[in-house]
């Protein structure tokens, strides 16, 4: 067989750090393109995974394949996802810790695929026993599931995951998976009342009207024309070829049953309720007054006249009891109406996450979490969500560097090397500048909202001209005075990201971190008959007059908890890469492909890795390659594996700047002189 090391002409390097140049970005972009060309989608950066999506089945993840990668070291065999998810499960069973795989990349990169590889990986090669068998495949019916209520076709991405996700994998003792329990932030809410051109609502409401037999679409009141609902017609998409509705319909109706799940009924009369929601009409009354034009039956499992009532007026408590019904003029009433049905739709996707954890709680003794989220996004138009997904991304960013440091560190100090300082780019400046008590960017925001009287999205850029004015990684229109390359407009702001400039545009912050929803609607919906739903809105939350925890916050509180769980595990990183944004195989455009390494962060990765050795081995790893080219070590060294090391390397004329030994590794500083060694290897 072909050395991967000796073919790296052909196929390029299976690992970045032994690039020759490893500053130069040009040299890494090339060898990821030589290396997509022959099919081969995955590389190495130490031993972050960076995968690019070849968009077309490859043969490579067959039982066989799997078979291949058991039990098998990271260094003995190609790049593969399930290497890592090997060695991620070894880790796991033998230090005893709790590990995670971190899964990062742009819309369309292929994280989703990428997770869902790892999860069948654990369910087809670790252990089961009987009473088991059934939980591997609750956990792998999750998905389908939370993929109908929670995906949706994008421009970028058909099967578009518009919510982020951590799932823990448990496992007892033995090793056995048993357990599960899955995390989601910021489901994309606003995907239910309005989509772009040539873009689609969830899944599930296509799947439903595709595949629902005709006595269900009956009780629900249902037609199966997606075009004779508002909230299914803005984006005029209702067909996508790579997808097949009514296979996926059976396909999530099956997964439900096998989770166990009996409140189906509940569940769809909520998805046709939301879609019937969009089909209010709404008039307009001679002094202004709102009134709904259309029929309302029982809706959302509340009594008609109540909901026609809560959504055209609005209850205000003036002082202590007082209080206010007040009308809701024409675009008041449509907005209540949306944030209903956005309301609605996001706790019901809550409800089901929390049903799918009761179907997968189990004690366990270890686990192995699984992190599928956003990418950093840099749209066209950036607003209130590209803010939260990049603050996401600048937080696992920080973790990134730190644990990368860590344990490079950590790897020195138990091989009893001295450490050498890497110099990086500390990207804390940049989380302060967002989520800093009283001065950052969420708690700037979140005063705006509170403050009484005429609130608005321009007032909240003036108080961040205010407050932020000189920081080095904020600009707007008017702290730049012309300086900037880009032009920048009056409703913008720009953040100075580790990954880039994005610039932000304030329309809609205030409204989407308000997220709303009328005291009174909240009322009639606790009212509803359907469980599900007057288990989403609780009677408390209507009694307590505190203020709930705004989008932003809540947004921020839960990247916190999340960075807690992350901190207390192993972390091991797939970098997912787009080749191209038209969805097709084997092309591989470089602009494209340059962007996501800087956004990614892959160079600086490169460098950290790369600051002290570029290739480390076990010596017995070592010397079992090298033996043959020295005459005292082959065919077998019979004394200490380090003093075999030495005389190999001595007979190899190794210098000793070009390496170290350390207690059971050997450090090799540049690339050339391991090429030296392989092709002395090969010439043999
Ligand atoms: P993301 O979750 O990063 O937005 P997905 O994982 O949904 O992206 O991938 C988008 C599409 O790309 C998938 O639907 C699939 O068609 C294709 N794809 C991704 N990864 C692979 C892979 N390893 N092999 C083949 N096709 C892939
Ligand atoms: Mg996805």
């Amino acid at each position: 067989m072909e050395s991967a090391l000796t073919a790296r002409d052909r196929v390029g390097v299976q690992d970045f750090v032994l690039l020759e140049n490893y500053n130069s970005e040009a040299a890494f972009i090339e060898n990821l393109r030589r290396r997509f060309k022959e099919n081969l989608i995955y590389t190495y950066i130490g031993s972050v995974l960076v995968s690019v999506n070849p968009y077309k089945e490859l043969e490579i993840y067959s039982k066989q394949q799997m078979e291949r990668y058991r039990g098998v070291s990271f260094y003995e065999i190609s790049p593969h996802i399930y290497s890592v998810s090997d060695n991620t499960y070894r880790a796991m069973k033998t230090s005893r810790k709790d590990q995670c795989i971190l899964i990062s990349g742009e819309s369309g990169a292929g994280k989703t695929e990428a997770s869902k590889k790892i999860l069948l990986y654990y369910a087809v090669t670790c252990p089961t026993n009987d009473r088991m068998a059934a939980l591997g495949d609750r956990l792998l019916q999750s998905n389908p599931v939370l993929e109908a209520f929670g995906n949706a076709k994008t421009l970028r991405n058909d099967n578009s995951s518009r919510f982020g996700k951590y799932m823990d994998v448990q496992f007892d003792f033995r090793g056995v998976p048993v357990g599960g329990h899955i995390l989601n932030y910021l489901l994309e809410k606003s995907r239910v009342v309005h989509q772009n051109p040539g873009e689609r609502n969830f899944h599930i409401f296509y799947q439903l009207l595709n595949g629902g037999d005709e006595m269900l679409l009956k009780t629900l009141y249902l037609e199966k024309n997606p075009h004779n609902y508002n909230y299914l017609a803005k984006g005029n998409c209702p067909r996508v070829s790579s997808i097949n509705d009514k296979n996926d319909w059976k396909v999530v109706m099956k997964a439900l049953s096998v989770i166990g799940f009996t409140e189906e009924e509940k569940l769809l009369s909520i998805i046709s309720g939301v879609l019937h929601l969009g089909n209010i009409q709404f008039g307009e009354g001679e002094e202004g007054e709102t009134y709904i034009t259309t029929e309302t039956q029982i809706l959302l499992g509340v009594d008609g006249s109540a909901l026609t009532e809560a959504l055209t007026h609005k209850k205000l408590t003036a002082k202590g009891e007082e209080v206010m019904i007040s009308p809701l003029n024409f675009e008041q009433a449509m907005s209540a109406r949306d944030a209903l049905a956005k309301a609605v739709y996001g706790r019901t996707f809550n409800w089901l996450v929390e049903k799918i954890n009761q179907s997968l709680a189990l004690k366990s003794s270890s686990v192995i979490g699984l992190l599928d989220i956003y990418g950093f996004e840099v749209l066209q138009h950036n607003s209130f969500e590209q803010f939260c997904i990049n603050y996401c991304n600048e937080k696992l960013q920080q973790l990134f560097i730190e644990l990368t440091l860590r344990s490079e560190q950590e790897e020195y100090e138990t091989e009893g090397i001295a450490w050498e300082t890497v110099q990086y780019f500390d990207n804390k400046i940049i989380c302060d500048l967002i989520e800093e008590k009283h001065k950052g960017i969420i708690s700037i925001l979140d005063e705006e909202c509170l403050r009484p009287g005429e609130t608005g999205d321009l007032s909240f850029l003036e108080k961040l001209e205010d407050t932020l004015g000189g920081h080095p990684h904020f600009v707007t229109h008017k702290l730049a005075n012309g300086k900037t390359r880009r032009v920048m407009s009056r409703e913008e702001f720009r953040l100075l990201h580790y990954a880039g400039e994005v610039n932000y545009n304030v329309k809609g912050f205030v409204d989407k971190n308000n997220d709303l929803l009328n005291r009174n609607l909240k009322e009639v919906m606790c009212q509803s008959d359907n469980q599900i739903l007057s288990h989403c809105f609780h009677r408390e939350e209507v009694m307590d007059q505190k203020r709930p925890e705004m989008a932003a916050t809540q947004f921020k509180n839960s990247l916190m908890k999340l960075m807690e769980i992350l901190m207390s595990k192993e972390p091991s990183y797939v970098r997912c890469i787009k080749p191209n944004d038209a969805k097709q195989p084997g092309r591989f455009d470089e602009v494209l492909v340059r962007h996501q390494v800087k956004y990614l962060g892959l160079m600086e990765n490169l460098r950290v890795r790369r600051a002290g050795f570029a290739y480390r081995r076990h010596f017995e790893a070592f010397l079992q390659r090298y033996k043959p080219l020295c005459p005292e070590t082959w065919p077998n060294w019979h004394g200490r594996l380090a003093d075999g090391v030495s005389t190999l390397i001595n007979h190899l004329g190794y210098k000793p700047e070009e390496y170290k030994l350390g207690r059971s590794k050997i450090f090799i500083r540049f690339p050339k002189t391991l090429f030296t060694t392989e092709d002395a290897l090969e010439a043999k």
